[in-house]
């Protein structure tokens, strides 16, 4: 029968007369109020593109009040990659700024049909995600606990009530299964349509038929866009054009890289059933068989995402209106017998169509929302990696707010275009990731999860001498970083393969480098690492840091401070150290992924004054961080310098010879809370210092040691990592930082306030760690980030991150803990008291572990080795 299939669909792709009959499935005509024939001389805002993205940001951007706003269609409104989209609403997005995107999405297009008077086709059918194996049902609990805490309706279910909810699935080969209930469907166009009509009637202007040719820029800034009906002159322009983003980025003077590519991507629509489908029936999404079913005029619509996809428009082709691309049914097939495996009733159906059409994929899986880092007033809303109307509505609403408001309301950092850099941007790079990102959508992500493609783009000189020692690499903003070491001996091939939501294969070889950084010392490259140089002829560099960084940095050549770089709301926009080399020059280092976005935000506030020089020298250094209580033998050895406290104290930073190298900066601190050293080394030294430091360090016991490492000594030290556990949103105050902070230092700095007020106030949410308590390491699933907190069986918060304490022997995570007035569920001060009274769960897929709560480290475990630099990190000597 599935042969029969498959000649019928051969028959109707080769016949004709039959294209003619099914080329124009949708109309995309359209509904919008008429506008002006003429373009506007000049406006407020300039939105390029007329799909869910573009006219989802109209509609937001006029809601809040802005009026003079044009947006501007090269085709018709919606007739790009929106008019093909398949309506599936789903709100079930393993990322916590996604999911509440989609359910923002979701509860918006259920309201536009009475808001416009438009039909969207809007239908709440629920959603079933299947799960073939024990993995994938873990992954669907993850995500049914992250729902269930948000309010979003979720159960878990089995494949009998499965069945009953959908009857045509076969559910010999499923283990359990994900209903939500509030999924729905659309029509994607036409929810377009009304959105366009509602931003209409706000006072947008909509030309269709009006194509932008590039962006106008004077002094960084935008000052108007050249289209083929003329200029209009505008403070802000947003890029909204889909599969066009990239080349639109690239067209103008000042290039905006925006890492986006397009894939084809395809679905199948059947004629209806002998006994019409409901429209009404759950959508089916079977993840491991890598496809999606709906039902679609009483028959089904079905697509997914093939293991093998085919980027196009690399060099840049592309028409006005998307058309259905080929069909390509020797591409379709393994999803075709993926749909006839779980609907076998379906194989006698009749195929109208093979749908084909281009969809853009980003470099990380997460759509591209923001404010370009070179061009001010120049926003980005694209890449939507096959969610575009799930994520549109909820997109478009943070990025008005954020071009209106400074910031949207949420932390969309995971979102933002600044987490890129232009080494994204390399058409080669971008065709490669987007082939793996595509599948990925699919496979199935357990903790730790690594992309395979682009990798070993930025390296560390060692790169080679630590390969051949065994190490394992993960990669983080182009930069390969170790996780770890495997011994000689070990088979690699095994530990390479060790994806599990369980006890990893590694656990014994990161245990080992946990230990050795705690009784000798250990070697971790952390080249990685953001390093700007920042100086002045006279004081402007130290002014101008002290409003821009919340510490006191007028302090002794020689000293690194600590300290966050705030928004005006107190939350960290970056977390640094920073070490004053002389007077008028200071050494900053912040995380990897801070490059562009750490940059731009101290670029568009320092004073642009000849006097004042910013430089960005992450690729001039090699870093090594020196960890454990020998280090310190092994840089005096080195350097034949005396590095007890008295001649380095914590915190210190000097220019010191290691072997025959010169002018290596040394900084008295680690990353991790042991003692130790960061070690800047000129590149061209690196290699030399490092086989210096390794020969020496053999008679202390020296090794490498990898990230996990690192990972599982901060966190049972309680030290907060930014992107991971600090972000816009959480001020000092709220995460135990006070000492980050100096609101007497005789001048002025952002966020001083709002850390007043929190100072008089209290806080709203609070950093907290917890230990589990009764988690069995070897059996229980291990935490990962995101986990809801539960105090007193009411859900408080999520963790952040977690990991094993080898020290503790137990299981850490952090987390923030918020306290909500049981009536009423207004937010209240978390209190010390609110903290330590209460009795703690971590819901791990489900299953709930009891945990301690602890403000501080377990301090007895680990002050006798620590210094006060240490000690200040993690906000210990405030206990
Ligand atoms: C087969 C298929 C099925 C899908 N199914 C789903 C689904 O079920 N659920 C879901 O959430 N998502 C789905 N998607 C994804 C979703 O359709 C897209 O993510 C979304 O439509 C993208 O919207 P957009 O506005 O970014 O792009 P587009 O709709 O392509 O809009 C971009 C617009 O910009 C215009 N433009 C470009 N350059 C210029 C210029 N220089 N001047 C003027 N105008 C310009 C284009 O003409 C176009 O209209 C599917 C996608 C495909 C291909």
């Amino acid at each position: 029968m599935f042969l029969r299939l498959l000649s019928d669909v051969r028959w109707r792709a080769a016949n004709p007369r039959w294209r003619r009959m099914t080329c124009s499935r949708r109309s995309t005509s359209s509904t919008a109020e008429p506008h002006p024939i003429s373009l506007p001389a000049q406006a407020q805002v300039v939105i390029c593109g007329g799909g869910i993205v573009g006219t989802s940001v109209a509609y937001h951007l006029s809601k809040l009040g802005w009026k003079d706003i044009v947006l501007l269609e090269q085709g018709r409104l919606a007739a790009g990659t929106t008019r093909f989209c398949a309506g599936i609403v789903s709100t079930a997005r393993p990322v916590s700024i996604e999911l509440k995107m989609a359910d923002y999405s979701n509860k918006l297009y259920q309201q536009l049909e009475q808001e416009t008077g438009i039909k969207t086709g809007y239908m709440k059918t629920g959603s079933i995600s299947l799960a073939q194996t024990q993995d994938r049902l873990i992954s669907l609990k993850r995500i049914a606990s992250s729902l269930n805490v948000m309010g979003i309706p979720c159960e878990i279910i089995t494949p009998k009530q499965a069945a009953q909810l959908h009857p045509l699935i076969n559910i010999h080969d499923l283990v359990g299964a994900m209903y939500v209930p509030g999924d729905a469907l659309v029509s994607s166009a036409d929810v377009s349509l009304a959105l366009a009509t509602a931003a209409s009637r706000n006072g947008v202007q909509i030309h269709e038929r009006t194509s932008v040719s590039h962006v106008l820029v004077q002094k960084g800034r935008v000052t108007g866009v050249e289209t083929d009906r003329g200029q209009i002159s505008c403070q802000y322009f947003v890029n909204c054009a889909g599969q066009w983003a990239y080349e639109l980025g690239l067209s103008g003077e000042e290039q905006v890289s925006i890492p986006v590519h397009a894939c084809e991507h395809f679905y199948l629509l059947t004629y209806p059933l002998k006994e019409p489908l409901a429209s009404s029936i759950p959508t089916i999404v079977d993840p491991d068989g890598r496809i999606y079913i709906r039902s679609w005029q009483g028959g089904i619509l079905s697509g997914g995402f093939e293991k093998n996809p085919k980027p196009l428009f690399t060099e840049g082709r592309n028409q006005l209106e998307i058309q259905n691309l080929q069909e390509d049914w020797d591409h379709f097939e393994p999803l075709l017998s993926a749909l006839l495996r779980r609907m076998p009733g379906l194989e006698a159906l009749q195929i109208m169509q093979l749908v084909n059409c281009p969809e853009t994929f980003t470099p990380d899986m997460r759509c591209i929302m923001g404010e370009s880092p070179t061009v001010q007033g120049y926003f980005v809303l694209a890449g939507m990696n096959s969610a575009g109307i799930s994520y549109g509505g909820g997109a478009g609403k943070y990025l008005a707010e954020w071009m209106v408001n400074g910031y949207p309301s949420e932390n969309v950092w995971p979102l933002d275009l600044k987490r890129f850099g232009t080494l994204q941007s390399s058409r080669t790079f971008l065709r490669h990731r987007v082939m793996e990102v595509m599948p990925l959508i699919c496979d199935l992500k357990v903790p730790r999860w690594d992309f395979q493609t682009g990798r070993q783009l930025r390296t560390s000189p060692l790169y080679d001498r630590l390969d051949a020692q065994g190490a394992r690499w993960m990669e983080k903003h182009g930069f390969e970083r170790v996780k770890y070491f495997v011994p000689p001996g070990k088979d690699l091939l095994d530990l390479d393969q060790s994806k599990t939501f369980y006890k990893p294969d590694w656990f014994d070889i990161v245990g080992s480098e946990v230990k050795c950084c705690k009784e000798a010392v250990c070697v971790i490259d952390m080249s990685s690492f953001t390093k700007f140089e920042i100086s002045s002829t006279g004081d402007q560099a130290l002014e101008s840091l002290q409003y821009l960084f919340s510490n006191d940095l007028d302090v002794p050549v020689g000293h690194v401070v600590h300290t966050g770089m705030l928004n005006e709301k107190g939350g960290y926009e970056n977390d640094c150290s920073i070490a004053r080399l002389n007077k008028r020059s200071f050494f900053m280092i912040s995380p990897t992924d801070q490059q562009v976005h750490c940059w731009a935000w101290l670029k568009n506030r320092l004073p642009s004054n000849s006097s004042l020089a910013m430089e960005d020298v992450t690729w001039k250094y090699t870093a090594l961080n020196l960890i454990g209580p020998r280090a310190v033998d092994v840089l005096s050895e080195l350097s034949y310098a005396p590095i007890t406290p008295e001649h380095f104290p914590s915190l210190f930073c000097k220019e010191m010879s290691v072997g025959y190298a010169n002018g290596i900066r040394v900084m008295s601190i680690t990353h991790t809370g042991e003692p130790g050293f960061m070690l800047y080394i000129p590149i061209e030294y690196a290699l030399h210092v490092y086989n210096e430091v390794m020969n020496m360090g053999q008679k202390y016991g020296i090794r490498n040691a990898g990230y996990y490492a690192l990972r599982s000594l901060r966190i049972e030290k309680f030290f907060a990592f930014w992107g991971q556990d600090l972000d816009a949103f959480t001020t000092p105050m709220e995460c135990g930082r006070e000492f980050q902070v100096k609101l007497e230092k005789g001048m002025e700095f952002i966020g001083q306030e709002a850390l007043l007020e929190q100072k008089q106030n209290g806080v709203y949410k609070r950093f907290t760690m917890f230990i589990l308590e009764d988690h069995d390491t070897d059996m229980d699933l291990w935490p990962w980030w995101g986990e809801p907190i539960f105090r007193n069986g009411r859900y408080v918060g999520k963790t952040t991150s977690s990991a094993y304490s080898y020290t503790l022997e137990r299981h850490v995570c952090l987390g923030f803990v918020q306290h909500f007035d049981e009536k009423t569920g207004e937010e209240l001060v978390v209190t010390t008291d609110f903290i330590n009274q209460g009795e703690y769960e971590i819901d791990i897929a489900g299953q709930r572990f009891q945990a301690k709560a602890k403000l501080y480290p377990f301090s007895s475990l680990f002050t006798h080795r620590r210094r006060k630099d240490e000690m200040e990190l993690s906000g210990y000597q405030r206990e």
